[in-house]
């Protein structure tokens, strides 16, 4: 088997992803790539088939260069901004990485004759959805810079693939959750999820929860998201990297189908770390869609991925990580 580029392998979900991947596939390196901007060394193991590069993987000539020197089949593409907020106060950091340095990235596959791609989409493509669960065939209209630039990068592989790409692109709704075992999870500087800030307000590493918008149209009027574990969304990728062989071109989305309101998700937080949590109630955030989650049966026909992990088992490994982490 030849080798797999991963961008952003670094990163919260690249690596869980790299992690599942050299548990399931017993031969093939994995060319690891990221400029450690977000990402952090020591969520990588230390095994002899990753070969790690700290860089960006948008500068084309390096790109260009890891292709020449590896025996690259396939690429698995994580590395990206992903800070909604940040998008629109620095919008150009979003197409200088999202946009440009992707399809830098996608040049250097195509002049290797490299055209298999899983890439990492979002549900922020669909923007303020007009109907849920949302499937893959609900308009798309983003409402961030951050939605567009991941939108931008759909189409440009969309394109490609009428040139003979094949491709999976994957529609992340709320990676949450950590690894089973503890050694890796999620550490975002700032940290702005709410998993993660529930948690830490739990360890009174935090003195209070904001609840951003109790007047929403739910029943319990806070913010209804769908919650998926990272090792879910990783498995996601393996099943669909299995299918770029036989020429997959689709866009799937990966969420559990089930919908839970913010005070839902604080409930369980408190149930699970057995703590207190001191919440207060603030102004709704911009931006914020009052419900948003998925229809995954495509995902289910099309790669045959079902989540394993339900919103408890989220929790828990999240705050197994949260209570003693390791970076
Ligand atoms: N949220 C909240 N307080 C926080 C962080 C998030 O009430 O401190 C809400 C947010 O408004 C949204 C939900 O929790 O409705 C999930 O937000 P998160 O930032 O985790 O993910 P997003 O859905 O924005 O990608």
């Amino acid at each position: 088997m030849s080798n797999i580029l991963v961008t952003g392998a670094a990163g919260y979900i690249g690596s869980h992803f790299v992690r599942r991947f050299l548990n399931a596939k017993s031969a093939g390196q994995v060319i690891a790539v990221d400029n450690l901007s977000v990402g952090h060394r020591e969520s990588l193991p230390d095994t002899e088939r990753i070969h790690f590069f700290e860089n960006d993987i948008g500068d084309l000539e390096f790109a260009r260069s890891l292709f020449r020197k590896h025996d690259i089949s396939a690429v698995v593409h994580f590395a990206a901004s992903a800070y909604v907020g940040e998008s629109q106060e620095q919008p150009f950091k979003y197409f200088d990485n999202n946009v440009i340095g992707a399809i830098n990235l996608f040049k250097a596959m195509d002049e290797a004759g490299v055209k298999k791609i899983v890439f990492s989409s979002s549900c922020a493509t669909y923007g303020n959805p007009n109907y849920c669960p949302i499937d893959e065939d609900h308009p798309q209209k983003p409402v961030s810079v951050y939605g567009n630039t991941k939108y931008i990068a759909e189409k440009a592989i969309q394109a490609l693939a009428t040139t003979g790409w094949s491709y999976v692109s994957l529609r992340y709704f709320n990676a949450s959750g950590c690894d089973d075992s503890g050694e890796i999870g999620e550490s975002h500087d700032p940290e702005t999820h709410l998993i993660p800030l529930a948690l830490q307000t739990a360890l009174k590493k935090r003195e209070v929860l904001s609840i951003f918008g109790d007047d929403y149209e739910t029943e319990d009027g806070t913010c209804v998201r769908d919650y998926v574990h990272v090792n879910d969304i990783a498995d996601a990728h393996l099943l669909a990297f299995d299918k770029l062989e036989s020429g997959a071109k689709t866009e799937i989305n990966l969420g559990s189908s089930v919908g839970a309101s913010v005070k839902q998700v604080i409930d369980l937080c408190k149930e699970v770390s057995g703590r207190d949590i001191p919440v207060k109630v603030c102004p709704r955030r911009a931006g914020d869609a009052v419900a948003l989650f998925a229809d995954h049966k495509r995902a289910t026909e099309v790669i045959g991925w079902t989540p394993k992990y339900d919103l408890r088992s989220i929790i828990e490994t999240a705050w197994n990580w949260e209570s003693n982490r390791k970076y």
